[in-house]
């Protein structure tokens, strides 16, 4: 079937030199950019501050070599990559960002935050490691207040608590309007293809406001459409394939092509990069605002916590509303945390749903694209029997 391109308007063309340019009017109108690394930056605040958060480069190979300069060689292609790109002044959006944040989550980050945070005003949250501890989230509650005073500070504009709750009914609409549009990965074959879903992802991550709920609603009928077209048509099932692991951008998207590429399709992804920004919506309407964003925070799933049991039900949670045929975990090479919870996870996967797990390490080079395609070739295989 052919499909009618559902990013058409705006932001299609480069997409990356067009938000930058977005940017710039948006900080030309007096709302600054927030620049940030990870999930756990939470984005209400900064957009009830008036502010427009960007996630930073952070996902090619090209900054690697200047970046293993500095940086020890075994860390993460991700942590390495970000670093580079600062390293070379070659990130647009730290270069456009007025304050960084930042956040205490696996140790190789950390100890990078160190290295940039005198550059420009950085804040780090404190994200305690036992999630299940209420004292844990007193603490964390406190470093998000923390947060909330570093941009009041920064752009001299107080955060009150109806700003919050504004941008917690918004951000609530738009994570439900963007699981509705990823919603079409249900269907067999998907009518949604993972870079589709990861370019309306990105977009709704950083603009606020009518015309960001306006985009998706259109990006919404357009898929009604297709699934419309595609009810006349024949069309042939493919092996379903759920996505685990580490973030996934840039050169690592190599992984989804090769999927892609060899007959599969990605009907979830279960990382920072894909659904879990968007599973977990914020009690409205509370006392205590702040709060609110806290607790939710407070409870996403991250490799980086322990124990990360909360994982487990969000992995539940997408098996059983996406229905892959097998699931793939991509481990970044270096990255510990998610390395040693993928026995747990297959574990799962292989016990609880009886699916075929692929566990593959990779970096963000071309070196390993062969064995890629042999391994993922060979699931597909199997699961197509
Ligand atoms: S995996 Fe954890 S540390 Fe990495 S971006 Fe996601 S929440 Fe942050
Ligand atoms: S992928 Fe792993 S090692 Fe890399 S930044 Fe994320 S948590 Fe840290």
């Amino acid at each position: 079937m052919s499909q009618t391109p559902l990013i058409q308007d705006e932001y299609i063309e480069a997409p990356g030199r067009r938000i930058l340019a977005r940017l710039q009017s948006e900080n030309d109108a007096g709302r600054p950019t927030v620049g940030l690394y990870c999930c756990f930056a939470p984005l209400e605040i900064i957009w009830a501050s008036g502010a427009v958060p960007v996630g930073l480069c952070a996902t090619s190979q090209r900054t690697i070599s200047k970046a293993e300069t500095v940086l020890p060689a075994n860390l993460c292609p991700l942590i390495k990559s970000s670093f580079g790109f600062i390293f070379t002044e070659t990130c647009p959006f730290y270069n456009i960002s007025e304050v960084i944040v930042a956040e205490t989550t696996c140790d190789g980050k950390k100890k990078m935050f160190e290295l940039i945070k005198d550059l420009k005003p950085t804040l780090v949250l404190e994200l305690p490691q036992m999630p299940e501890e209420e004292t844990s989230f007193q603490r964390w509650l406190e470093s998000v207040g923390q947060f909330k005073s570093f941009l009041e500070e920064a752009f001299s504009r107080e955060i009150g608590p109806q700003d919050l709750e504004k941008a917690i009914q918004e951000a609530n609409r738009r994570r439900s309007l963007l699981l509705e549009i990823i919603g079409y990965a249900k269907y067999d074959p998907p009518l949604i293809n993972w870079a589709e879903v990861k370019e309306i992802t990105a977009l709704a991550g950083m603009f606020a406001g009518r015309e960001m709920i306006e985009f998706l609603v259109r990006i919404g009928r357009l898929l009604a459409d297709r699934r419309r077209r595609a009810s006349t048509e024949e069309r042939r099932p493919l092996p379903r394939i759920m996505v685990t692991g580490c973030p996934i951008g840039g050169d690592a998207e190599k992984v989804f092509q090769v999927i892609e590429d060899l007959g599969g399709a990605v009907v979830a992804q279960e990382a920072c990069s894909g659904l879990k920004p968007l599973w977990f919506n914020i009690e409205e309407g509370t006392a205590d605002p702040l709060a609110a964003i806290a607790r939710r925070y407070f409870y996403l799933p991250c490799s980086c916590m322990t124990p990360n049991s909360r994982r487990l039900t969000y992995i539940d949670e997408l098996i059983e509303t996406f229905r892959p045929d097998a699931v793939i975990d991509v481990i970044l090479n270096g990255c510990h945390t998610y390395n040693i919870e993928s026995h747990l996870i297959k574990k799962h996967v292989t016990g609880k749903f009886g699916r075929p797990f692929l566990k593959l390490e990779t970096d963000y080079s071309e070196g390993d694209l062969g064995q890629l395609q042999l391994r993922i070739g060979a699931l597909l295989e199997m699961v197509k029997g």
